[in-house]
Parts: structure tokens; sequence; C-alpha cells
């Protein structure tokens, strides 16, 4: 009854998205974010109050009108923003849907690891870790901040045995190096909850999101990476890990 009643800032819903998780997802984008990635693509998150209140229990009946699509491996992915800035709205709406059968999956940037950061990952089926870098110096300049807190979370993931993706976004010039991708394959190959690595192209489709939100785009004078040989490198990586 506690959680179906626990109500949180949601800036939008995808009612069937395929990139955020495993199958077909029901994808709740949480408000608010206090990170400042040079590489946002929803800066139009940010805002702690952006969007509409909702309660976990009306998002679990949303999400249940798309069941059938979910089959053996969709389900819901909570996603933002960062939505560990409501992890007891997370840990509400992910509760329910074990209740009702459904997978769970958490895109997050894992720098906030409280006691009901855990209590909330205690539901979670997988997470999607973006690990945006993989030195100390590029966090602070390019994140705000410290890379060490990425680390301690994903040795939390791994401690619990939570089934995680690591998702990267190559920027070209500022992460698309060897010696990056080498760091990454360390990372995970001595985390076993990691099946998975996600390269993700650095696009520059939010600039519009940037000039509504009269900002300056940090990275938009970075050219745009190459899908194909983003997609190449991520195999390569995948193969390596197997
Ligand atoms: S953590 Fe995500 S939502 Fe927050 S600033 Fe970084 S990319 Fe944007």
């Amino acid at each position: 009854m506690e959680n179906s009643k626990t109500s949180g800032f949601v800036h939008s819903i995808q009612s069937l998205g395929t990139v955020d998780g495993p199958g077909v997802r029901f994808v709740a984008f949480l408000s608010g974010c206090p990170l400042r990635c040079s590489c946002c693509h929803n800066p139009d998150t940010w805002d702690y109050k952006a969007g509409e209140v909702l309660s976990a229990e009306e998002i679990i009946k949303r999400a249940l009108r798309y069941k059938e699509y979910f089959k053996d491996k969709g389900g819901i992915t909570l996603t933002g923003g960062e939505p560990l800035c409501q992890p007891l709205f997370v840990k509400a709406v992910f509760s329910l849907a074990k209740e009702k059968g459904i997978n769970t999956c958490l895109d997050t940037s894992g720098v906030f690891l409280s006691e009901e950061v855990k209590s909330a990952l205690s539901y979670c089926d997988r997470v999607l870790l973006d690990i945006k870098y993989t030195n100390e110096e590029d966090y602070i300049k390019f994140v705000g901040t410290e890379y060490k807190k990425v680390l301690e979370f994903l040795d939390y993931l791994n401690e619990k045995n939570i089934k995680t993706t690591i998702r990267q976004v190559v920027i070209p010039t500022v992460n698309d190096d060897e010696e990056n991708y080498q760091k990454l394959l360390k990372i995970v190959k001595s985390r076993k909850c990691v099946d998975k690595i996600e390269l993700l192209p650095f696009r520059k489709l939010c600039k519009i999101k940037y000039e509504n939100l009269k900002i300056p785009f940090p990275f938009n004078d970075i050219e745009e990476a190459n899908p194909s040989v983003v997609k190449e490198k991520e195999e390569e990586l995948n193969n390596l890990i197997k």
C-alpha cells in the first residue's frame, strides 16, 4: 500500500521503447539531475519538478497496458534525468513491478549509493550503467563528479550480482581512443555482473533542447561519431568479454 501511493516527478513516458534495456520496454524518464554532463542529451530533464507527478501505482497501471509486448525479456525501464535522485519512487515502482511479474531495468549515471538507493536496487533486474569516461580528470571536467563513485557503484552491483550493461557515449577526440577502450575492458572483465557493453555514438540532435533552454551546449563544436565505426568497436569489445 505504501509503495503504490509513493509519487514521483516524471518528465515523460515512452510507451514502447527498444533501446533502453532488453526487449520491448515501457520507459519512464524521471525528472531531475544534479550533474551537468557536457554530452547530456536530455537537459530538459534536469529540473526536479519538470513533467507530472505520478504515483507508482499509476506507472504500473500504464505499463501493464503494454504487457503483451514485453514477452520474456521486456519490461519497465526507469531513466532520466538521474532516476536515483528519487530512490524511494524507483523502489516503489520496481517493487510493484516485481509483484506483477514485470522485468525491471534502471538507467543510471551510478554516482549515488545511499541506503535508499541500495534498497531500490534490490528490486532491479538489470542496471544500465553509464560510464562516461574512464579517468578522474575527465569526470571532474566533463561531468562534475568523481569517477571513483561510479566504480564503487559498479562494485556494489557486482557484490549483489545485479546484471549490468555498461554504456558509454563515444565522443570523438574526447573518449574514442584505444586507451579508454582498454580501460573499459579491464573494468568489465574484473566484474562478473557485467555481461554487455553498449557504445552509443555521440549525436547532436539535442542542440535544439539547449537552444530552447537558452544554455550553451558544451560539446557543440565536437563532430558526431560515425555510427558504423562505433558499432564495429562495440562488437569487438563484446567479443572480448564473452
Ligand atoms: S547524468 Fe544523464 S541526465 Fe544527468 S547530466 Fe549526465 S547525461 Fe544528463
